[in-house]
C-alpha cells in the first residue's frame, strides 16, 4: 500500500515542469528565424486552453522558485526579446484576446534611439498594462567579448533610461542573443535581478537555478506539443563549464540522478552522442575541438534534458 502511495506521488513531484517560451518577432517574414506567425500562434494559444495549461507571469514564477513552492506541470510563460514593433502591432492584440500574461525584454538603446523597428516608450508603457516589463541589456552587446567594466556600465545605462521612463527598474534580466558565461552571469547577478534567464531549451522544475532560467524558443511550425514534453534533467556539470581555453573539450563531466544509467549527449557540430553513467556519475573523455564560436551542449536521458552553453571570448 505504501510502495503504491509512494509510486503515485514520486512523479508529480519529480517531474513537474514549466516552460518558458521566448517569442522575437510576429508576422515578420523579412526574418524567418526569429518570426512567429500569429496564425500558428494562435492555435498553439487554442492547443494550451483545451489542454488545461495555465499562462502565468514571471512574477508568479519567480514566488513559487522563492518561496520553493512546487511547480505546476500546465505552467507557461512567455517572454518576448527585443521589444519589435511588430509585438505592438501583430503580437499583442492576440494576448490581449486570449488574456495571457508575458514578459516584455527592453533592448533600451533601440528605443532610445528611434530605431525603425523596435518600439516607443509609450507603445512599451501601453503593453505594459498587459504584461511585465524586463531588462535586455542597453545596447545588445555580445557579453562575453565586453569587459567586467563594460557590462556593468552597459546594465547601468540601461537600467537608469529604464527607470527615467517607465518609473521602475525592472526585476528580470534576458541575455542579448542568449550569451553568457559564469563571468557574465556574476557582472549581471550584481544587479540584483530576481532572475536571469538565458536561451537554452529547456525546462523548469522546483530546483532550477533562479539565475540561469532555460527559455524554449517558439517560430517556425506549430511544434508547442513536443516543446512541452520536455522535462529537466537535474544535472550538476563539473566539465566544461565555460569556453575551454584551447577551444577543447577533453572531457565532459556532471552527476545525474542515481537512477539515470545512460544519456545521450550533444556538441553543436557534433551531433548525437551516448554515453554510460555510473552510480549518477558521466565521466567520458571526447577530446572534442570546439567548432562553433556559441556551442551548445545537451544531456538528454528520455524526455529529460539539460543544457550548457558554452560561448568564445
Ligand atoms: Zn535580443
Amino acid at each position: 500500500m505504501r510502495k503504491l502511495l509512494l509510486l503515485t506521488l514520486v512523479p508529480l513531484y519529480l517531474w513537474a515542469d514549466a516552460h518558458l517560451f521566448v517569442l522575437h518577432r510576429f508576422d515578420d517574414a523579412r526574418h524567418p528565424s526569429t518570426d512567429t506567425s500569429t496564425q500558428i500562434l494562435r492555435a498553439e494559444f487554442e492547443y494550451l486552453k483545451k489542454n488545461d495549461y495555465t499562462v502565468i507571469s514571471l512574477q508568479k514564477l519567480h514566488q513559487a522558485l522563492k518561496n520553493g513552492e512546487e511547480i505546476n506541470d500546465k505552467w507557461v510563460v512567455f517572454t518576448i526579446d527585443d521589444s519589435f514593433k511588430s509585438f505592438y502591432e501583430n503580437g499583442l492584440p492576440l494576448f490581449k484576446e486570449y488574456d495571457y500574461p508575458f514578459t516584455l525584454f527592453i533592448y533600451v538603446e533601440a528605443t532610445v534611439g528611434h530605431y525603425g523597428d523596435y518600439m516607443s516608450w509609450e507603445q512599451i508603457k501601453e503593453s505594459s498594462n498587459y504584461g511585465e516589463i524586463g531588462f535586455h541589456s542597453y545596447s545588445h552587446p555580445h557579453l562575453v567579448s565586453l569587459s567586467d567594466e563594460e557590462i556593468t556600465k552597459d546594465s547601468q545605462k540601461g537600467l537608469k533610461i529604464m527607470e527615467d521612463n517607465l518609473g521602475y527598474k525592472p526585476k528580470y534580466y534576458a541575455y542579448p542573443y542568449g550569451e553568457y558565461s559564469p563571468r557574465v552571469r556574476t557582472q549581471i547577478e550584481a544587479f540584483g535581478f530576481d532572475l536571469i534567464i538565458n536561451q537554452n531549451a529547456g525546462a523548469v522544475d522546483q530546483n532550477s537555478d533562479m539565475h540561469d532560467l532555460d527559455r524554449t524558443a517558439l517560430t517556425g511550425a506549430n511544434n508547442i506539443k513536443v516543446k512541452l514534453r520536455t522535462k529537466t534533467l537535474p544535472t550538476t556539470w563539473i566539465n566544461p563549464k565555460d569556453w575551454p581555453k584551447n577551444g577543447k573539450i577533453s572531457t565532459l563531466k556532471a552527476t545525474l540522478p542515481q537512477e539515470v544509467k545512460r544519456v545521450e549527449y550533444y556538441i553543436s557540430g557534433y551531433g548525437w552522442k551516448v554515453a554510460a553513467v555510473k552510480s549518477g556519475h558521466l565521466d567520458v573523455k571526447i577530446d572534442t575541438k570546439l567548432k562553433m564560436r556559441r556551442t551548445r551542449l545537451f544531456l538528454k536521458s528520455g524526455n529529460r534534458q539539460s543544457s550548457l552553453m558554452l560561448v568564445k571570448p
